[in-house]
C-alpha cells in the first residue's frame, strides 16, 4: 500500500539547520542517513521537522500534487515596523525558504484518495498565521466542501503574525468559520500536529479536526512551557505540552511516527467517509 520507496527527502532540506548530533540522543548524525531514514533520528526516534514540500513528497502520491491560490501575498496594512519593515521579512523568508507562504494549499492523491492538503512551514517566520494562511486555508476548505475531498493538515506554527496585528488574530475566527463549512457538507477533516504547533494555530483549526493526529514528542501547546513557568512561577511536569502529554490528557487522538503517517491517514479518512 504504502510508497515508502519513492520518497526522497533531501540531506540539505528540513525545517531546520543540519545539525551534527542528535538534540534528543547525542548520537552522531549524518544527513544522507537521516534523510533516507525521513529525518528521523535512527537511534532514538527523534524526529526532525520538515520543510512543507518534504510533507508533500511524504504524503502525496507521486505527481499528484497541484497548489492552489499561490497568488496570495502578503499585505502590510500597518505599515509595520519593528526593528526592520515587515514587508521586508516577508521577502527575506521568500527567499530563504523559496516559498510564497507560511502555507500551501492544493489538491493530491494519497494512495489513490483525493484529497485537499494545507502544508504549513515553521520556517517561513515561525509558520505565523498572517492573512494569507488564513485565506489559503479558507479557499481549500472551499474547495474540499464543493469537490468532497477530505481535507488533511499538517500544522507547524508559532501562533498569530504579530506583525498584522488585529487581522492575524481575526484568521482564528475565520479557520474555524472554514472547519464549519467543511462540518456542515459533510467532509472529513484530519488534522496532523507537528513540532511546535502552538498558540493561534493550536487555539483553531488545529484543534477543531474530526481527528488529530499528532508525530511523537512534538510540542503541542497555546503558550510554550517556558512562558508558563515564567507567570505561574511554578515547575512543570516532565514532558508538558508534548505530544504524549497531549494523548495521555484527550487532546490529541493518536500520535503517528512519521513513517506510517501516509497509511494511517488515509485509513483515518477511510473510515470517517
Ligand atoms: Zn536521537
Amino acid at each position: 500500500m504504502a510508497q515508502r520507496g519513492s520518497v526522497e527527502i533531501s540531506p540539505r532540506g528540513g525545517g531546520e539547520k543540519r545539525a551534527d548530533s542528535c538534540p534528543a540522543c547525542g548520537a552522531p548524525m549524518d544527513a544522507e542517513e537521516l534523510a533516507a531514514n525521513l529525518r528521523v533520528c535512527p537511534a532514538c526516534g527523534h524526529h526532525f521537522p520538515l520543510s512543507a514540500g518534504e510533507r508533500i513528497e511524504l504524503l502525496a502520491d507521486q505527481g499528484s500534487w497541484e497548489e492552489i491560490a499561490t497568488e496570495l501575498r502578503s499585505d502590510d496594512p500597518l505599515g509595520f515596523y519593528d526593528l526592520r519593515p515587515y514587508h521586508e521579512r516577508v521577502e527575506e523568508a521568500e527567499y530563504e525558504t523559496g516559498l510564497s507562504e507560511a502555507m500551501l494549499v492544493g489538491t493530491a492523491r494519497m494512495h489513490n484518495m483525493d484529497v485537499v492538503l494545507a502544508v504549513m512551514d515553521f520556517r517561513f517566520m515561525g509558520g505565523s498565521m498572517g492573512s494569507v494562511v488564513g485565506e489559503r486555508f479558507w479557499r481549500a476548505a472551499e474547495l474540499a466542501a464543493e469537490a468532497r475531498y477530505p481535507m488533511v493538515a499538517v500544522c507547524a506554527s508559532g501562533g498569530a503574525r504579530m506583525q498584522e496585528g488585529m487581522l492575524s488574530l481575526l484568521q482564528m475566527a475565520k479557520t474555524t468559520c472554514a472547519v464549519e463549512m467543511m462540518a456542515s457538507v459533510p467532509v472529513p477533516f484530519v488534522a496532523t500536529l507537528t513540532h511546535p504547533t502552538t498558540g493561534g494555530v493550536m487555539a483553531s483549526f488545529a484543534t477543531l479536526a474530526d481527528v488529530i493526529v499528532a508525530e511523537p514528542g512534538a510540542l503541542l501547546c497555546f503558550s510554550g512551557p517556558r512562558v508558563i513557568e515564567q507567570t505561574v512561577k511554578e515547575k512543570l511536569p516532565e514532558g508538558f505540552g508534548r505530544a504524549e502529554s497531549n494523548l495521555e490528557h484527550g487532546q490529541i487522538d493518536m500520535i503517528v511516527p512519521r513513517r506510517e503517517l501516509k497509511d494511517r491517514l488515509v485509513q483515518v479518512l477511510g473510515m470517517l467517509e
